[in-house]
């Protein structure tokens, strides 16, 4: 039995037929970059999450580094980010000559809190990235309240979450990445919706911000050579825009496929000793971008190195928190220490979870941690 983190292979082949003609059409009309498959995805994109604007993009990270180019932000001024995240949040901001201010994180569910970006609001905060980690969203409404009681920007990195929602105290559902000002995301293959390469895309509300997102991806320019902002050359290819309008037609069964293994895992690790289940926020669906343990009273290592003896792979997303980076530590100097991001650190184990997870290898994995946990506390 081959485990994988995620299998890409598996899901293309899976897939093969379709794919295949998507990537015949578009070396058929050659159109390789700006094809009309690209303006055809950045469309069916928006409906799927009931977004007015989609602006593709070459990937997530220049995704947000364009949203925070968009909000004409001055240098020194602050934008608040998770401590616990990947570091592509903290690093368009650092890029733009932005100070990126670390928050720390709910224990359980990983997530970003309105009393945690409270606490590092000064003068200088114009803008928070709440991340929506690992598939589930972070709780809005209190970060979307204390947003407009300071007047900053909300830019949601949903880069990890597409096709989450999110349920607001009135009832109301919105999708991940269309509650801020902007939505970012990633379509890097491992993600929920994933492409043959690189792909991002920005999720926004306003005419005239997703005109301008346009221009800045494309050069500054609306009029070709007729530069009216500095912008960056961040595109998503024709190739992937086909392959994306594709697996965009599957995303909810692949979001339904990486919970029902989650199910699974729930059933079959609940009440073993020494490592927590991941926690439901209340307010948000979750799609198991990862599945993600706690080791609170074993030993990772341990545990990792007794599934690696077994060919169960395992990760750890994120071993070092972003203030404790050696590139990030600057903007940390006398600051308060960050907890929860630092043990979480520590603690947290990330467990293979994809799209075409079968019974037989969901239950070779939790066996072999029951396993572990049994040698541990005979
Ligand atoms: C993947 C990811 C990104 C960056 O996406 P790329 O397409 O790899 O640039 C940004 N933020 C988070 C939370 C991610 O998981």
């Amino acid at each position: 039995m081959k485990l994988q983190m995620v299998d890409l292979q598996g899901q293309y082949l899976a897939l093969k037929q379709e794919i295949d003609a998507a990537i015949a059409q578009v070396l058929a009309n050659s159109h390789f970059i700006n094809g009309p498959d690209v303006t055809r995805f950045a469309q069916e994109f928006a409906a799927y999450n009931q977004v007015p604007y989609v602006i593709t993009c070459a990937n997530g990270t220049d995704a947000l580094q364009l949203a925070l180019m968009a909000l004409d932000l001055q240098p020194g001024e602050e934008v608040i980010v998770p401590a616990f995240t990947y570091v592509a949040t903290a690093e368009a901001i650092a890029l733009l000559g932005l100070t990126p201010v670390f928050a720390d994180v709910d224990p359980h569910t990983f997530l970003l809190t309105a009393a945690a970006i409270e606490e590092q609001i000064t003068s200088r905060t114009k803008a928070i990235v709440p991340v929506h980690l690992f598939g589930q969203c972070t709780d809005m409404a209190p970060i979307l309240a204390l947003a407009k009681k300071h007047d900053l920007y909300v830019i949601e990195d949903t880069a990890q979450a597409i096709g989450a929602a999110y349920t607001f105290p009135d009832g109301t559902a919105k999708k991940a990445g269309t509650m801020g000002h902007i939505g970012t995301t990633s379509f890097f293959p491992s993600k929920n919706l994933g492409c043959y390469g690189d792909g991002g895309a920005l999720l926004v509300q306003e005419d005239a911000l997703a005109a301008k997102l346009q221009m800045l991806a494309n050069h500054g320019q609306k009029q070709k050579y007729h530069h009216d902002l500095v912008g960056i050359n961040s595109r998503l290819d024709t190739l992937q825009a086909a392959i994306l309008s594709v697996k965009l037609r599957h995303l909810d069964i692949f979001n339904g496929n990486r919970q029902a293994s989650a199910a699974f895992y729930n059933e079959q690790l609940a009440l073993l000793p020494g490592i927590k289940l991941p926690t439901r926020a209340v307010q948000s669906t979750h799609v198991f971008h990862q599945y993600t343990l706690i080791c609170s009273d074993i030993s990772r290592e341990a545990l990792r190195a007794h599934l690696q003896q077994q060919g169960i792979p395992s990760m750890v997303y994120y071993p070092l928190p972003l203030h404790r980076q050696k590139a990030y530590e600057q903007y940390h100097k006398n600051k308060n220490p960050l907890p929860v991001s630092e043990k979480l650190s520590n603690q947290v184990l990330s467990l293979p979870i994809h799209t075409e997870q079968d019974p037989e290898q969901l239950i070779f994995i939790t066996a072999a941690i029951k396993e572990f946990t049994n040698q541990q506390y005979r």
